[in-house]
């Protein structure tokens, strides 16, 4: 038997400027939140996004603390989030005392389900938190207009979504206030890194400020309230320009990827994330679903066996320990017992896609959950 090299779920891309913008750092000493990166990873950043002005910060959960606190959210205050979603969404909302109020998802985007959105405003709701999960936008339109009937912020969690659109519009610029992550999993990777974008000045402000311990523009050590050190470094935006410079190269590279594993695994039982009407989808991670959580669960071990990596797809948050809360979000719970995470980084190669497919394809047939000689026949025919 062939021992292959072992093919993990995820890896930065760093063959740009990375190494080289680095070193300017090291030798111009400014390694610290100062520093000319800064600016520059901003301003490339708030062009590709458009129409928003953006701030960094040292990671993407802060920058959705950041930008809760930039819309006023009070103890008290409900915030409506799917539970299908990274733990990162719902954290920050709890440790502002506010209440995070779980809707259920589309069974098909997976993600944030408007009509339940509806549901869930009560008077003390405060904004709706998209999510756009894996790198498939929300359906912002809808959920524009209902935060505008309800005079409600929308926030947009982007983490999973550089590169998104949702009808010509890159997520963060469709909402009132966006945050990204630059985690070294993420499409576009600082280390650890994040950004708050947003199209209204204002917002953006008052995140900046907040982040650089409340201090005044104009008086040294004047700070005028409570506030935090989010700052990024100098050296992270170094590395987020240098991303920025190959970010085209980078997403091409992954819709080659999921175009690859969606033709590859045709009339195998698996239901991918669809790219759907309107919408570009940045495939974060390639993703799809299965009948059951036990037949993932199998698929998941074979695939460690031969060595290849995945993920299952998050939790219902409205079922881990310190987030739980007695309700019924049935489509939710279907997407995360049944969700798999294939390998999904730029530098893949059509070799790496090929043994995956190969070895996703081999687990349905022992499970005989592929008619193969008809899949045969067909394949014939077709030709
Ligand atoms: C990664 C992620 C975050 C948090 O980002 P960090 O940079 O890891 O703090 C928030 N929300 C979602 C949906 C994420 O995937």
């Amino acid at each position: 038997m062939i021992e292959h090299a072992p093919i993990p779920v995820y890896q930065p891309s760093l063959f740009g400027n990375e190494h080289q913008y680095v070193n300017e750092c090291m030798q111009s000493t400014w390694i610290s939140s100062k520093g000319e990166f800064l600016q520059r990873f901003e301003t490339a950043f708030a062009d590709i996004v458009g129409k928003v002005q953006a701030t960094t910060v040292c990671n993407g959960t802060v920058a959705i603390h950041l930008a809760l606190e930039a819309i006023g959210l009070r103890p008290g205050d409900e915030v409506i989030v799917p539970s299908f979603t990274y733990v990162a969404s719902v954290n920050p909302i709890i440790q502002m005392g506010a209440i995070p109020v779980y809707a259920d998802s589309d069974p098909v985007t997976w993600n944030l389900d408007p009509e339940d959105v509806l549901r869930r405003i009560t008077p003390k709701t405060k904004a709706v938190m998209a999510v756009h999960l894996y790198g498939l936008a929300c359906d912002m339109p809808t959920l524009a207009k209902i935060c505008k009937e309800h005079d409600l912020y929308l926030i947009e969690d982007c983490a999973e979504a550089f590169g998104s659109y949702c009808e010509n519009q890159h997520v963060g610029s469709v909402g009132d206030i966006g945050t990204f992550s630059f985690f070294g999993n993420k499409t576009i990777t600082t280390g650890e890194g994040g950004m708050v974008v947003s199209r209204h000045p204002h917002l953006i402000a008052r995140a900046a400020h907040l982040k650089n311990q409340g201090v005044s523009q104009t008086r040294e050590y004047w700070h005028d309230e409570l506030a935090f050190n989010y700052r990024m470094t100098n050296i992270q935006a170094a590395i987020g320009l240098a991303q920025l410079e190959r970010a085209d190269q980078i997403l091409a590279a992954k819709r080659r990827i999921a175009h690859s594993y969606q033709t590859r695994l045709e009339g195998l039982p698996c239901e991918f994330q669809p790219e759907t009407k309107g919408m570009r989808h940045s495939y974060w991670m390639c993703s799809f679903l299965v009948e059951s959580s036990e037949l993932r669960d199998c698929l998941r071990a074979y695939l460690r066996e031969q060595r290849i990596d995945t993920r299952p797809t998050f939790p219902p948050i409205h079922t881990l320990p310190h987030t739980q809360q007695d309700v019924d979000l049935p489509n939710a719970f279907s997407l995360s017992t049944r969700g798999i995470n294939l390998p999904s980084y730029p530098d893949l190669t059509s070799q790496d896609i090929e043994r995956i497919c190969r070895t996703i394809r081999t687990f349905f047939e022992s499970q005989g959950l592929v008619a193969k000689p008809r899949f045969t026949t067909n394949s014939h025919r077709s030709v």
